[in-house]
Formats: structure tokens, sequence, C-alpha cells
């Protein structure tokens, strides 16, 4: 099912995944707060990320770099002349918009034709009564929009305590040329060979002139981005090696996104037409998902060339090279670059997890999270809580599993709803402690020491002894089969 971005917006608040910044202060246009879950599942995505593209790989390394850079890292990169969207500006209302946004979004129309009756027509098409195509303000639909005029994205500051002395500063609008800048650096402290990537995770900031649906685009947000170093000298199976690395990266993009979750059906490739194309760009492909709001972009790859390190090394002074031992020449390495979103891939993970379904003439709502991205892992039920052992047991396991898992501990409320809303969250496993598991001391009955765990997607249940329950959770959260559990330790009728 496709779900809108109303019903992700109101479980995210709801549910505590993302609240608007600043919220009892009306809110702060475009920003986002992520909430006790909304962090467990943003860090669970970068760790993943950082894991499988770093971590794991041989010919990767990580940095951190600082969000304000000297200044001139923008000039030589070229953000400060061209990181700019054409804008337009309504003359009445004021609002303003991107240039090429303004029939994208529906119209108000004022339709002489009906007496002047206001309408709202979708977007980019004429109004069926007079037959007339947007030309004023799409919002109010009264005002002229002025001419385009171009606009810097980037957010500028001072640094220093006077402002008027200070010198101005940037806040990053990509972490991309941290790694560029850094590349003398890590190329010689990590004595690296080509083709190696440097990664870096972190905050970026665009003065986005129209942010909006929800996290998909704001001003203050977070990305992931690899820059991977090749000889462009270098071919890889009969092709120059850079072509081959981006199709490479392409491939372990797309792959990487699946593997967490995201359905093929709502994936694709778009490649960047001539026109379309960054003036450093050789090839740009992007990944699209198929959001609530259409398909949009969820990554760039692009093959950058050698153009930033001849950028930095030009407006530097200092030489950007890699000494290649066999042909004995300097080389300026080309690069391809994977840059992804955070938060619009938290967003995609989001969208695609949810479900909605009807079990037993009621309604569930389930978050099929992968089990490494879920912000809760297990959650422990106990199933009186008027009995003091049952409580006792379901803490002792929840202490036990906390320490490498984020497990918590419910009582608040029924068993059927306490299920319910760890669906809600997609915890993929909850845990059941009955008297059963503890015994009647009243009636000389002995517990047996094993509790139910109940799966999230299937609902179906296992029984399992207490002390199993680190290994059997080992198994289950690293990718491990339900079925394997369920047939192991069946559940007992
Ligand atoms: P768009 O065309 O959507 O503005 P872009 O092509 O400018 O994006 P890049 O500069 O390639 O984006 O940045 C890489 C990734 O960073 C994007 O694919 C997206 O996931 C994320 N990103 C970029 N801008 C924003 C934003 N304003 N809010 C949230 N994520 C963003």
């Amino acid at each position: 099912m496709t779900v809108t971005m109303d019903t992700l917006v109101s479980l995210c608040k709801r549910r505590g995944f993302v609240f608007q910044s600043s919220e009892i202060y009306g809110g702060t246009g475009s920003c986002y707060d992520y909430g006790p879950l909304g962090v467990e599942l943003k860090n669970n995505l970068k760790r993943l990320w950082w894991r499988d593209f770093v971590q794991s790989r041989p010919d990767m390394v990580g940095i951190d770099a600082s969000i304000l850079m000297h200044p001139s890292v923008w000039k030589a990169s070229g953000h400060l002349d061209n990181f700019t969207d054409p804008m337009v500006d309504c003359r009445e209302c004021k609002l303003r918009f991107r240039a090429d946004d303004v029939d994208t979004r529906p119209w108000t129309h004022y339709c002489a034709a009906t007496k002047g009756n206001r309408f709202t027509i979708p977007a980019g098409e004429p109004c069926s009564h007079c037959g007339a195509r947007r030309t004023l303000c799409p919002d109010c639909g009264k005002g002229e929009l002025t001419a385009p005029r171009q606009f810097n994205l980037m957010f500028k500051t001072f640094m220093g305590p006077v402002e008027e002395e200070a010198s101005v500063a940037y806040l990053r609008p990509e972490t991309a040329q941290a790694m560029f800048v850094n590349f003398e650096n890590v190329l010689q402290s990590m004595r690296l060979k080509l083709p190696f990537g440097i990664a870096q995770a972190g905050r970026s900031f665009r003065n986005e002139i129209t942010p909006g649906n929800f996290i998909f685009r704001t001003r203050e947000f977070e990305q992931m981005e690899i820059e991977y170093f090749v000889n462009p000298r270098d071919t890889v199976e009969g092709r120059p090696a850079d072509e081959y690395w981006h199709d490479r990266w392409i491939a372990d993009c797309m792959a990487w996104f699946r593997r967490y979750g995201l359905r093929e059906e709502n994936l694709r490739l778009r490649e960047h037409g001539q026109d379309e194309l960054s003036h450093y760009s050789k090839r740009t492909v992007d990944i699209d998902y198929r959001f609530p709001i259409g398909w949009s972009e969820l990554m760039g790859i692009a093959n950058r060339t050698d153009f930033d390190l001849k950028q930095h090394a030009k407006f530097s002074g200092k030489s950007l090279t890699y000494f290649d031992e066999e042909r004995k020449e300097h080389v300026v390495p080309y690069v391809v670059e994977p840059a992804s979103g955070v938060d619009r891939a938290l967003l995609a993970f989001l969208a695609d997890a949810y479900a909605e379904e009807e079990v037993r003439g009621e309604k569930r709502v389930v978050l099929r999270f992968h089990p490494e991205l879920a912000p809760v892992k297990v959650a422990i039920l106990p199933l009186l809580k008027k009995r003091e052992e049952i409580v006792k047991t379901a803490h002792g396991i929840r202490d036990a599993l906390a320490k490498q898992w984020r497990v918590v501990y419910d009582d608040t409320a029924a068993i059927g709803r306490l299920y319910r809303r760890q669906d809600e969250v997609g915890t993929p496993y909850c845990v059941t402690v009955d008297v059963q598991t503890i015994g009647d001391s009243e009636k000389g009955e002995a517990g047996d020491g094993k509790v139910t765990i109940r799966d999230r997607d299937s609902m179906e249940q296992a029984r399992v002894p207490i002390d199993a329950l680190p290994g059997v959770f080992h198994d289950l959260l690293s990718g491990g089969a339900w079925a394997q559990v369920a047939s192991r330790y069946p559940a007992t009728t």
C-alpha cells in the first residue's frame, strides 16, 4: 500500500519519531527534531551505512570534519558563485518560490468566466472553465511574480566576537568538500593506494527556497557522503577505472537500500541528461524512491572527475596529486561520489515499512522495519503486573538484554494493546513473561523458566528458555530466520 505523508507525519509525532522543531513557539520553518524513537532509528541507519561502506571495506576510511570551513573552500568548489536557485517573489503576498517549482504545485485561480469564483487547480493544468493557465502567484492567485533572481543557498555567518570585524563564514552546504581538502592528510597518514574512498556522515545546511514535504527537504539535514578516488589511467575489466567504479557504486548503493527493506518496485535509477549535469560531472545517476509525494531523488551518484582536487590545488596553491609508483608519475585522481541524505533515507525506510492490516476484525498498523533498523529490538511485557515475581523476572530479562540492544519494558496496558503499540513502532520481537514462567508456589507448581517470543511479522510465537534469549536474539537480530527459532522452540498451547 502507499502511505500518505499525513499518516506518516502523524505517526511520527504520536509515537516519538519526529517532532516539529520548537513546536511550543509555533515551530521553526521546515526544521524537525528527532524524538526518542527517531534518534534510535537514525543512529541505526547511520551505523549500518558506516559498517557496510566503511568499516567492512579495506578500501575505505572515514573522517569527521568541522561544519565551518575556510571561506575559500566555497570559492574553489563553485558554491559561492554557482550554488544558487533562481527564485521569484509574489508582489502581492510576498511569498517566494523556486522558479522551476511554481508549476509543480496546485494553483489558486479567480475565474472571470464564473464571476470571479475561487478555484484550486491541480499543478500544471489549465482552468476547466476559462481554459486559462497560471500566470500569477500560485498561492494567493492575485499577485504578479517577479522575474527570476539568483539566490545563494548557503547560510552565512560571522566568525569572531565582533560582527563588523569578523570574517564571513558559511555553514557547509554539503559534507563532500571536507574529503577533498583533507585528501593529502588522509592519503599520507593512512598510506593509501588508489582506488580508495573517504566517507563522512554529518550535518549540512541549505537555505532552501521551497523546503517542505516533512523531512524530505529541510534547511538543516544530515548527509552520508563518500568520495571514492580512482586513477583515471587505470582500467578495470577493460573499462576506464572511473566508469567501472561509478557503475559498481550505483549497484552497491541500490543493493544496500534493498537489503534494509526498500522494495524493488519503489526504487529506480535515473540518468541525468546532458543539459542537467552539474558543471563538474561526467555522468550522474540518481537513485529515485517512490515517496508518498511521488518519485523523487533519494541519493545521487556522480562522477566528478578531477574537478574538485584541481580546484582546491589552484586556490590553495598546494599540490593535490597521487604518485603512481608503477608509471612513476603524479596524477590527479578522478572521484566517484555516492551522496545520500540521512533524513531522506529515513523517510523512505519509514514509508516502505508502513503497513495496515486486518487482524481478527481489527486494524493493525505495523512498521515492518528490518531488525537492524528497528529503533527498539525487543519489548518485554509481563502478562500480569500484579504478580511481583513476574514483574521482577521481566525487569531482569530487560536489564540483561539491554546490555546489547535497545530493549523496553511496558506493563501499562493489556497484552493485546501492548502488542499493537510495539507493532506500530516496528519492534520486531516481544517477550511475555507469564505464570507458567515462574510457576505458582501456593499451588506448589514450579515454573518452566521459559518465556514466549512473539514475532512481529507473522505474529507466531515460540517458547524459549530465559537463558537462551541472548543467543536467540543474537541470531534473529542479525538476520536469522524466525522459522528456525519457531521450529526449535515450538510454542505449547
Ligand atoms: P535536490 O535535487 O533534492 O535538491 P540535490 O541533488 O541538490 O537534491 P545533493 O547535493 O546531490 O542533492 O545531495 C545529496 C543528498 O543529500 C540528496 O540526494 C538528498 O538525499 C540529501 N539532501 C540534499 N538536500 C537536502 C535537503 N534540503 N533536505 C534533506 N536532504 C537533502
